[in-house]
């Protein structure tokens, strides 16, 4: 049924000017009319302040909200027509399905997108175990990988040459697939030219992932209605480490070429200090987010978009774990086959990045710009509060 659902939508893309809505974006449509009538979680994010600036919610809307929606679970334990009431409103579980679609249906190439969401635990895993994998067969090869300890000299594994002709193109892949994904998200959701005070408050809602504190400070709910910030700070963690290890390499890419400082690096030096605070993180970040995970409510998501969910937390913990167990090992005559490992773990993570999770906080990023653009503009329906 899925489908053939997706089928007529991608014949209707085809289509000039027939647009076929998925039975998800309808569900959205119908929820979002429901809410605009009651209005009693005005206060809880921004999607509800959003949703009054409208009565009616084409496709665009419908993508743009259920991207803006954090997946806090807040406005489903509050609500007095969610199930079993007839109305069975369920905004998170809603917006969660189309945010699911709009992954595959924005990612570039789209059947790369729709592989992943369907199979994204296995996707992953399988694609860090062959990298890893393919790397430490090249080094049995060359004789390579195991060798008397070489004090963490990694370019004499992988010369530095190598390394950056092996991920020059995989970045470029990412940041090509990602751009034009949200290039298109944002035509379609025609958000208009964001203002300097826009984008600083975007960028200030994103750094603090404001809206998962529940709209009163105390979080949201996650197994049953008690309110956690543990979701706020796992991700946190997550975030802050992932960004300290894209430091720590941006760091040792300025000592290489600035200043012909060559890697290895002491323990104390600032790339080993920063990746080494990053790796932390992003081993405690991750973990806290898996033990969440499979700990949610089955009513606050969509269940099948738990392997894609799981597959990027995997990809994470995997590069965290390895990259640390370098650290330790890059003394030992074992540093090439942990290298391997490591190399196998970050390539799969940044292959998979435009089509998983990682895409969601570039669409939310998106829509939380639209966001802040369209909240001082004057309200086109004249009612409602923000
Ligand atoms: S989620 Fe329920 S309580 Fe909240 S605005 Fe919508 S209908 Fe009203
Ligand atoms: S789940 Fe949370 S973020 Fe999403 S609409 Fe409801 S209150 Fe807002």
């Amino acid at each position: 049924m899925q489908q053939l659902e997706t089928l007529l939508r991608e014949a209707s893309d085809l289509a000039e000017g027939i647009v076929v809505p998925s039975s998800a974006e309808i569900e959205v449509e119908r929820v979002m009319k429901i809410c605009n009538a009651c209005r009693y979680c005005e206060g809880f994010c921004a999607v509800f302040p959003a949703m009054t600036r409208r009565l009616e919610f084409n496709q665009a809307d419908v993508h743009y909200l259920a991207n803006l929606c954090h997946n806090c679970g807040a406005c489903l334990h509050a609500c007095q027509y969610a199930p079993p009431h007839e109305f069975a409103v369920n905004i998170p579980q809603a917006m969660a399905k189309v945010r699911g679609q709009t992954y595959s249906d924005f990612a570039w190439p789209s059947a790369l997108g729709t592989l992943y969401r369907n199979n994204g635990l296995t996707v992953a895993l399988a694609l860090a175990v062959g990298l890893a994998l393919f790397l430490a067969m090249a080094l049995a090869k060359n004789g390579t990988l195991f060798h008397a300890p070489l004090a963490g000299d990694f370019y004499a594994i992988f010369p530095h040459n190598l390394l950056v002709s092996m991920f020059g193109p995989v970045f470029l892949f990412v940041a090509v697939a990602l751009g034009l994904g949200v290039a298109k998200f944002w035509r379609g959701i025609s958000a208009g030219e964001p203002s300097a005070v826009a984008i600083a408050e975007t960028a200030q809602d994103v750094l603090k992932l404001k809206y998962l504190d529940g709209g009163h400070g105390q979080g949201c709910p996650n197994e049953d209605d008690a309110n956690t910030l543990a979701r706020r700070r796992f991700h946190h963690l997550t975030f802050y480490g992932f960004m300290l290890c894209f430091a720590a390499t941006g760091v040792a890419t300025i000592y290489h070429y600035a200043f012909g400082w060559e890697a290895p690096y002491a323990l104390t030096s600032l790339p080993v200090l920063l990746g080494t605070l990053g790796g932390i993180g992003l081993l405690i970040g991750p973990t806290g987010l898996l033990w969440l995970n499979v700990r949610r409510n089955a009513q606050h998501g969509d269940a099948a978009q738990k392997p894609m969910d799981r597959g990027f937390i995997a990809l994470l913990l995997l590069t965290s774990a390895t990259g640390l167990a370098l650290l330790a090992g890059r003394d030992t005559s074992a540093m090439a086959l942990l290298l391997a490992v490591h190399l196998g773990a970050v390539m799969a993570l940044f292959l998979t990045m435009p089509y998983g999770k990682f895409a969601h906080g570039i669409y939310r990023t998106a829509a939380l710009l639209k966001w802040a653009i369209e909240k001082r503009m004057p309200n086109p329906v004249g009612v409602g509060s923000e």
